[in-house]
């Protein structure tokens, strides 16, 4: 009986993981409450022991495997911080759940926890190495080497997001310029395609005619939906997007040769026609050797995959 943590800063998850007859872990029970505006600390912590109790009817868990939607140690169980969350800052949070539970605990961030529950139950099976990318809100990567989470010197390895695409574009929240995140994630999506539809008052009529002709309610889904109802504007802007990832991508391949590149996150269900222009941008940005190596697939276990990383944790 393994349960498992999902601190996704906008909710909080936790699932109860059983064997079958066959000895194969299924999700027998699921938790799941979105949080107010302004959650802390406390707030979180307390919501997560509620969950917990209301899966475990009484049960005592054999194990207990987190995700945690912000910077960790994963080696000392800490949370460095949440960037959506106040008051997260240095808790020691498995040795807590240690006490609280009476069990053995093991946590990283959401991005390397997603990572391995792709390789280990969805998108990746059998792959022995992955890279997997979450594009939502932000920009998140992780690796699996051999069957493992390579975590780094630091424990950083994998920050795709924050990876520079050109020094002269838009600023970042980690106070440099043109990193992928600013370029790919849904926020950037939105940005510039409100930009381009306030600058050319003549173009992009379906995507206008999605926002009522109000700029400000534009998002990356709207974005995509035009695109796909056949918006030229709309489009290029998804197009540009897709590139600036694929890009990205080719560097990834070059630099490690991954088995397979696995995409999630909300972006990641921007369609057929998103996937193909982020592969094409790859295999354009990769070396000759290295075109068919190109391996690009939507992510298999959609919001689960930290509840089943989790679980790999710690089995
Ligand atoms: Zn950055």
């Amino acid at each position: 009986m393994i349960l498992a943590f999902d601190f996704g800063g906008t909710k909080n998850t936790c699932a109860l993981f059983t064997r079958n007859e066959q000895g194969a872990f299924h999700m027998e029970n699921i938790a799941r409450r979105a949080s107010p505006p302004n959650p802390d600390y406390a707030y979180d912590y307390a919501t997560m022991l509620e969950l917990a109790h209301a899966v475990l009817r009484g049960r005592a868990p054999q194990a207990i495997g987190v995700s945690f939607g912000g910077p960790v140690r994963a080696s000392e169980g800490l949370v460095v911080l949440s960037h959506h969350v106040a008051g997260w800052e240095n808790v020691l949070l498995c040795e807590q759940l240690e006490r609280e539970f009476q069990t053995h605990v093991v946590m990283d961030n959401d991005a390397n926890v997603a990572a391995l529950g792709e390789t280990k139950f969805g998108a990746g099976r059998g792959c022995a190495s992955v890279f997997y990318i979450t594009v939502s809100t932000g920009v998140g990567g992780g690796w699996i080497l051999n069957g493992e989470i390579y975590r780094g010197a630091n424990e950083l390895a994998g920050e795709i997001g924050h990876v520079v695409m050109d020094p002269n574009g838009p600023p970042c929240v980690c106070g440099r310029r043109g990193c992928v995140e600013q370029l790919a994630c849904g926020p950037a999506i939105a940005r510039t395609a409100r930009a381009q539809l306030e600058k050319n008052p003549a173009r992009g009529e379906i995507l206008r005619g999605l926002l009522e002709n109000d700029l400000a309610q534009v998002t990356a889904r709207r974005v995509n939906q035009a695109a796909r109802a056949g918006d030229e504007l709309a489009r290029e802007v998804m197009d540009n997007a897709a590139r600036a990832l694929g890009f990205a991508l080719g560097n990834v391949i070059c630099l490690m040769n991954p088995q397979r590149i696995i995409l999630g996150g909300g972006v990641s269900n921007a369609g057929e026609q998103y996937f193909e222009t982020v592969r094409a941008a790859a295999r354009a940005n990769v070396m000759p050797e290295l075109r068919e190596a190109v391996d690009i697939v939507p992510a298999a276990l959609g919001d689960d995959a930290p509840l089943w990383g989790a679980l790999a944790l710690v089995t």
